[in-house]
């Protein structure tokens, strides 16, 4: 390359509430050329806030010679919790967007506060690059209605902006579309269900490249068994807790996000740690685990009824990518739905997409490892590209 070629290079850049997670890629070849985290933001140990966290990433860039002040530097991609109905594609950030991103805060308290901070310290460094801000609800906007709405009180909904917004989206596009590939058809052919099992979990159903259905909602406490997130409850629970417990929002709060799950059910929310208990002969633990199961294989069956056709159904991040056990039981006996997997191929551990679904099986199973950095640094070049 020489000193005149356009630059090429991408740093994606996701802001968590108590992590700065970042990775340089190169887009001509989509390598990658660093990353890394800087944790316990806040924490003892840590450092002690975003921007903090910012300038320490930066500093570690600049360390390894590849400094954000380098003229290869095309974009800055910056993934962003929430977009609520205003954001539905990736968006080259200005004041406006910044704003409007902020009047989001109060559907993602923990989260856009800090993906704020992340946009305005990578501005401070390099105003003169075009920056991009890629939503996890987007690829949730093709949601119908009668997905997205609760079934509450229309007014209170609309004041309040309740309804589905979904998230994880970046993964579970990248992964319907990765599937797709992998099958050899196009995106526009296929129907997927997308199983997104990490400490977060979500599932979508996606029609012919679209979303239509998302187990996580307003917020990421919906739907499956998480780490430490209870998924779906009877909202009677928080009023039962509130009016009999004493407890109080708070409480609430922290119980359902930070106590539940796996760990609230065994107290460990690593599906490593469990699978060794189970192994042990450990109640709790497989109580856990049959837990979270059962409430995948509901997602499962519910989404196969919104779709009617499904061709794969594809397991992503840390658990999916990982445990064939949860594989295995989440689609055991399923065969009655076009679904046998193929116990061999399931059980052998492999770094890329694969199908681990029988021949005689009618929907295909897959597992796509997932890649949000790599999808958020695609719609950021793409962007800055037409600047
Ligand atoms: P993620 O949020 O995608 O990074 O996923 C993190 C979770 O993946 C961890 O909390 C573990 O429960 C799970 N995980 C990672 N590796 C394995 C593995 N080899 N077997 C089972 N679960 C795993």
């Amino acid at each position: 390359m020489n000193g005149t070629a356009a630059p090429t290079r991408v740093l994606v850049l996701n802001s968590g509430s108590s992590s700065v997670k970042y990775q340089l890629l190169d887009m001509a070849d989509e390598s990658r050329l660093a990353s890394g985290v800087v944790e316990r933001i806040g924490e003892e140990g840590g450092v002690p806030d975003h921007a903090a966290a910012l300038d320490r990433a930066a500093a570690e860039l600049r360390e390894r010679g590849l400094g954000l002040d380098s003229p290869q530097l095309a974009a800055i991609g910056h993934r962003v919790v929430h977009g609520g109905t205003r954001f539905t594609a990736p968006t080259l950030i200005t004041d406006e967007v910044v704003d409007e991103i902020e009047r989001l805060v109060p559907l993602a308290p923990l989260h856009n506060p800090a993906n704020i901070t992340g946009i305005a310290v990578a501005r401070r460094l390099r105003p003169d690059l075009p920056q991009v801000a890629v939503f996890d609800t987007a690829f949730h906007a093709t949601i119908p209605e009668a997905a997205a709405r609760y079934a509450i009180d229309a007014e209170t909904a609309e004041k309040y902006g309740i309804r589905r917004y979904g998230f994880h989206g970046t993964s579970h596009a990248f992964v319907s579309a990765a599937t797709a590939d992998l099958l050899g058809r196009a995106p526009g052919d296929v129907n997927v269900i997308v199983l997104h099992l990490g400490n977060g979990a979500s599932a979508s159903a996606v029609r012919g490249g679209v979303c239509v259905d998302t187990s996580m909602g307003l917020t990421p406490l919906e739907g499956l068994v998480m780490g430490t997130r209870s998924g779906d409850v009877d909202p009677g629970v928080l009023l039962h807790l509130e009016r009999v417990g004493g407890l109080d929002t708070d409480e609430v709060d922290r119980l359902l996000n930070k106590r539940s799950g796996l760990l609230g059910l065994c107290g460990a929310n690593d599906m490593r740690e469990i699978g060794r208990r189970m192994a042990e002969g450990d109640e709790s633990a497989q109580l856990a685990f049959d837990v979270y199961v059962h409430r995948l294989r509901r997602y499962l069956g519910a989404f196969t009824a919104v779709l009617g056709r499904v061709d794969a159904v594809v397991f992503t991040a840390g658990v999916g990518e990982n445990s064939a056990a949860v594989r295995e039981a989440a689609l055991r006996d399923l065969e009655p739905l076009g679904i046998v997997v193929d116990s061999v191929r399931n059980a052998v551990r492999a770094a890329g997409p694969r199908i681990v679904s029988a021949p005689s099986s009618r929907v295909a199973v897959a597992v796509v490892p997932t890649d949000e950095e790599l999808a958020i640094a695609r719609d950021t070049y793409e962007l800055a590209l037409r600047q």
